[in-house]
């Protein structure tokens, strides 16, 4: 029996696609290939999403999806969070799946795949569960970059939000072994290793270290060949001098913050269980100004929380035109059940909420427009990430990949670091020329 082939599909955020990464390293070293497409696969697999409604909806089209592709006598696997929020109620609704896999039973993934294969590769050693899922190197995405994740789980108690339910406590991983995956990562040509995990900047803390993120940053940018450190997902609360310090001072790490603000309305952050207010997140952004001007700032907002009003709306519109922020995301709040906001009065209707959206993210982006105006005539350094056709395509410090605009170069190769003038935007993205 030649090696049984994989196709996996993922959905959701950057720490859903770590595990993916994993999987396939996990199924690589017990003998398993990657498919060309979900037609030719032995199994398909997909990497499902539970964040909100309409992430679940695209899960569940995925799966219908990929169950009308496959091959006759291929078998099929659903994993991630839907898998470990609805498992029981996904199986009933799914027979045609031949497997529901929730995150705390990766370990056996391999088992699985072999009992549905009935691939037995004597001549592989298997290591240990636990560890392989920890440790794996993993399949260079041929991107210069690679999302790293340093923990598992969150401990916060924000009313509207299920992933607590799904991924439970947090728990940090061993500085050492993150070392040893960046090692691994920048070894298989990554430049730039993104962290993320559920609440980045709690790093730490439930291994007794608190505040130790700005030491693994410290660390890690000792890692020779590696280009640059980004930070995904801060948590206001978390956020230390020495961690701002950390971020704006040392040449390796990105000057680039993405807070997960939420709202400006002191009223609803605090009926979320979020810290602060408009005039508190203006004085963090203003200390992280302050640190460098250069920086850049992104963060996340959810509309639509029960009990907004218009006067909150208006409020987080005055915040943006103050922040100035060069990147904002926005959500229309989505009621989860099991959460306290879900429980909550004055639920907002859907098209009021996506109505409100709609002018938020208007006004966001011409702020972004002309945050990136501003930037006409600057030289900076830029990674290409990829040829898009036929035109480079990459990113300086100010823009995250697959969540902000891009600069669009006159030349470069993919993985390449190159100095390049900004000569005009277009929308989110710019244009560079290579200097
Ligand atoms: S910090 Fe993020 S992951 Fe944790 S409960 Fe709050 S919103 Fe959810």
């Amino acid at each position: 029996m030649s090696n049984p082939t994989i196709w996996l599909q993922t959905l959701g955020c950057a720490k859903n696609q770590v595990d993916s990464e994993k999987v396939l390293a996990m199924a690589a070293e017990a003998g398993y290939a990657l498919a060309g497409s979900p037609e030719d696969a032995d199994v398909v697999m997909v990497n499902t999403c539970a964040f909100v409604e309409e992430a679940r909806a695209e899960s569940v089209d995925a799966i219908l999806d990929l169950e009308g592709r496959r091959k006759p006598g291929s078998r099929s696997i659903v994993i991630g969070c839907m898998a470990q929020r609805f498992g029981s109620e996904l199986e009933q609704a799914l027979p045609e799946v031949d497997a529901v896999v929730g995150i705390d039973r990766y370990g056996e993934l391999v088992g699985i795949l072999d009992r549905l294969t009935g691939w037995q590769p004597v001549q592989i050693r298997r290591r240990p569960v636990m560890d392989i899922l920890h440790a794996v190197g993993r399949p260079a995405s041929g991107l210069p970059y690679a999302y790293l994740k340093v923990a598992e789980g969150c401990d916060k108690p924000c009313t509207f939000c299920a992933i607590p339910k799904i991924r439970g406590r947090q728990r940090s991983r061993r500085p050492h072994e993150i070392r040893q995956e960046a090692e691994g990562l920048v070894r298989s040509g990554v430049g730039e290793i993104v962290l993320v995990a559920q609440d980045l900047a709690a790093y730490g803390k439930d291994i007794g270290a608190p505040g130790t993120l700005a030491d693994l940053l410290a660390d890690l940018s000792g890692i020779e060949g590696l280009k640059a450190l980004r930070l995904l997902y801060l948590h206001p609360r978390e956020i230390r001098p020495r961690l701002l310090e950390e971020m704006t001072r040392n040449p390796l790490v990105a000057s680039y913050f993405d807070l997960s603000l939420q709202h400006a309305s002191g009223r609803l952050l605090r009926a979320m269980k979020r810290p602060g207010d408009g005039e508190r997140h203006l004085e963090l952004i203003a200390r992280i100004r302050e640190l460098d001007p250069e920086a850049a700032l992104r963060s996340s907002f959810i509309v639509g929380f029960p009990g907004e009003t218009e006067d909150d709306v208006e409020e987080l519109a005055s915040f943006l035109e103050e922040a100035r922020l060069d990147w904002a995301g926005f959500f229309s709040y989505s009621a989860e059940s099991g959460t306290p906001a879900a429980e909550m009065p004055d639920q907002v209707d859907r098209e009021v909420a996506m109505e409100r959206l709609r002018y938020l993210s208007g006004i966001q982006e011409e702020i972004t427009a002309e945050r990136n105006a501003g930037w006409i005539g600057r030289v900076v350094e830029v990674v290409v990430d990829q040829v898009e056709d036929g035109t480079p395509v990459g990113r300086s410090h100010r823009q995250a990949p697959e969540i902000d605009g891009v600069i669009r170069l006159d030349r470069g190769t993919p993985g390449e670091w190159l100095s390049a003038r900004l000569v005009g935007t277009h929308g989110p993205d710019m244009d560079a020329v290579v200097v």
